[in-house]
């Protein structure tokens, strides 16, 4: 079920399907990956620890905004204190 590629928790983008966004990781730091967990709003996710969030799940470029990254574009790095403000809505997992 749960394999190692790249999938996009909200919206199921796969890097095989998409290759064109890129795929963050959780934050490792709990206070942020909290943060992250409450803007996504996936009841499935709640119970998470951060380790499996960040071992399982990625969060894909569309769900951050331009302001997000370093250089103002996709494909770069995100800021240090960036969080997923776009395209929240998850699509159809759960009402
Ligand atoms: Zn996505």
């Amino acid at each position: 079920m749960e394999g190692r590629t790249h999938v996009c928790l909200i919206c199921g983008n796969a890097k095989s399907t998409h290759p064109d966004f890129v795929y963050h990781r959780f934050p490792k730091e709990n206070q942020r990956c909290n943060l992250w967990k409450s803007i996504v709003s996936i009841p499935r996710i709640t119970e998470m620890t951060v380790e499996k969030l960040r071992r399982n799940y990625q969060i894909c470029s569309r769900h951050f905004s331009p302001k997000h990254y370093m250089t103002g574009h996709f494909k770069s790095k995100l800021m240090h204190d960036a969080y997923p403000d776009q395209n929240l809505q998850s699509t159809g997992m759960s009402a």
